[in-house]
């Protein structure tokens, strides 16, 4: 049994920063501390981050908790870690170095390649294996770009000489000082090349994307034995005990155990994970089949649905178009405004996700008169995150999932006006938790599990603790020509 000073060390690695957040045994957050690092956009549409700034950022944040942890006389007993997904990275098996930048997950470059691959007829299968769509958001044609233009790069990789990762297995191999090679479950579920269904590498995906089995990682539960890190790194060594990617983890920290239970994150952009327990489903409206965790060998499915823009609406409109100094006042700027007075805001900056998957779409202001000001432009803008909330509700009904409230969390949800709307046009509880750290808790949660705190994850349900709830307060007239308006809107911008 651990004792009373001992913690937990979550590394959240991020597309904007990479976190370090210390949890107490009962998982309460006892304390973070946060790095950004640069991001690169060397031609229109890629977006890639340097691997040694991962990496540097992760091991300044972690000895920096480290450090205090000391300080406090706490025991860190072990690490999880937690990461952005799809962002791709190759680097030489013996010395750890990178040959190309981390591909992010936002990046379209292989946009062509994919659209080759759906007009060859290869979608059915990708999809009835991987669970995923031909997008350039997942990582096997990434990785296929870097064997493909990084010089003599496929003859090393069929000569064993290279390994593949997402972030979580390029900081497992250098946090163990290169002894292990290692993902999990939920990271290999969003790479286009793992069966999701037979838990394993999939040869004909490998073939498919010309990626070589031999520079794939092994392939673990969340709650396992990851390797110890390297003494060298932190002056003792920790067990890493937890992995699982960012919205898994955020589904584990909502604490959605229960089959039909859902998380939403608002961020950069918005991820919706309904667990489907131990069924895999088969969308009908272009959702994603993803594996929400694993443990002791049992995949719980997930059905995701992803937005790429939702809290970058509001960014956009602070640094874009200046009329806001922070994203927290577009809350008094909606509020001033009795309603939306006609004007919809469709905000596909990067193209539509789901459920239209329109890469090609961008963004539209439908509505505008005289009269309409920066207020208008604010309350449009996130009266949007809420009907892309909607529509992913809606596809969800139509895949069988029947929503019974909704867990949110992520840096939108402080705006309470935003919160009610949402509730109001979903007809639908929103529940804030108190910990909005849910990516770094969920982390936390699987290392308190793989140490023996707990025997299943279930018996951490209670570390979840509201914060505020908000329930529906709209009529079914009020709502109807809101939604109406805004599939009008949708309509014409993908016309
Ligand atoms: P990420 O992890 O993707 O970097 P965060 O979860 O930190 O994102 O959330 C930041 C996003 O939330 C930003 O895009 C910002 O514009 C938006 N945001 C933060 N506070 C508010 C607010 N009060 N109202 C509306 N949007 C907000």
């Amino acid at each position: 049994m651990s004792s009373s000073s001992s913690a937990i060390l979550a590394i959240d690695q991020g597309t904007t920063s990479s976190r370090a957040i210390l949890f107490s045994q009962s998982g309460t957050l006892l304390k973070q501390v946060n790095q950004e690092f640069e991001q690169l956009f060397p031609q229109d549409g890629w977006v890639e981050h340097r691997p040694e700034d991962i990496l540097s950022t992760v091991l300044a944040v972690s000895r920096e908790m480290i450090d205090y942890a000391t300080a406090e006389g706490l025991t860190i007993e072990g690490i999880g870690i937690t990461n952005q997904r799809e962002t791709t990275i190759i680097w030489d098996r013996k010395t750890g170095e990178a040959i190309y930048n981390a591909i992010v997950w936002q990046d379209r470059r292989t946009a062509s390649l994919c659209e080759g691959l759906q007009e060859d007829g290869h979608l059915a299968f990708v999809n009835e294996r991987s669970g995923l769509l031909l997008d350039p958001y997942f990582s096997a044609t990434k990785a296929a770009w870097i064997l493909d233009n990084v010089e003599g790069a496929r003859a090393r990789a069929e000569a064993g000489e290279l390994c593949f990762g997402t972030v979580d297995s390029f900081l497992i191999w250098h946090l163990t000082n290169g002894e292990k090679h290692l993902t999990d479950a939920t990271n290999a579920s969003r790479t286009n090349l793992y069966n999701i269904m037979e838990h394993k590498w999939d040869d004909g995906l490998c073939e498919l994307f010309r990626v070589p089995p031999s520079l794939l990682p092994e392939v673990k539960d969340c709650a396992a034995d990851f390797g110890q890190t390297d003494p060298a790194l932190f002056g003792t060594s920790y067990p890493i005990c937890g992995v699982a990617g960012d919205q898994q983890a955020a589904t584990i920290g909502q604490a959605c155990f229960a089959e039909g239970a859902i998380k939403s994150t608002y961020g950069t952009g918005c991820f919706m994970l309904a667990n489907t327990g131990a069924n895999r489903l088969h969308s009908q409206n272009k959702l994603l089949s993803t594996i929400a965790y694993q443990i002791e060998g049992q995949a719980t499915y997930g059905l995701e649905g992803s937005i790429f823009i939702s809290g970058a609406i509001i960014q956009w409109l602070r640094d874009g178009l200046t009329i806001l100094a922070h994203a927290s006042e577009s809350e008094a700027m909606a509020t001033s405004l009795e309603s939306n007075e006609g004007v919809y805001m469709v905000p596909a900056l990067t193209g539509l996700g789901a459920p239209h998957w329109a890469p090609h779409a961008r963004g539209a202001i439908y509505g505008i008169t005289r009269d309409t000001g920066p207020a208008h432009f604010a309350r449009a803008a996130l009266e949007s995150v809420a009907y892309q909330t909607h529509d992913l509700i809606s596809a969800m009904a139509g895949d069988g999932i029947t929503c019974k409230g909704l867990k949110v969390d992520g840096g939108m949800v402080a705006n309470n006006w935003l919160m009610q709307f949402m509730a109001d046009i979903l007809d639908q509880p929103i529940a804030r938790p108190v910990v909005a750290e849910t990516t770094a808790l969920g982390v936390a949660m699987l290392t308190m599990l793989q140490l023996g705190h707990v025997s299943s994850l279930s018996e951490l349900e209670t570390i979840w603790q509201l914060d505020a709830d908000f329930s529906p307060a709209m009529t079914a007239d009020e709502r109807a020509p809101l939604i109406a308006g805004w599939q009008q809107a949708v309509t014409r911008t993908l016309g």
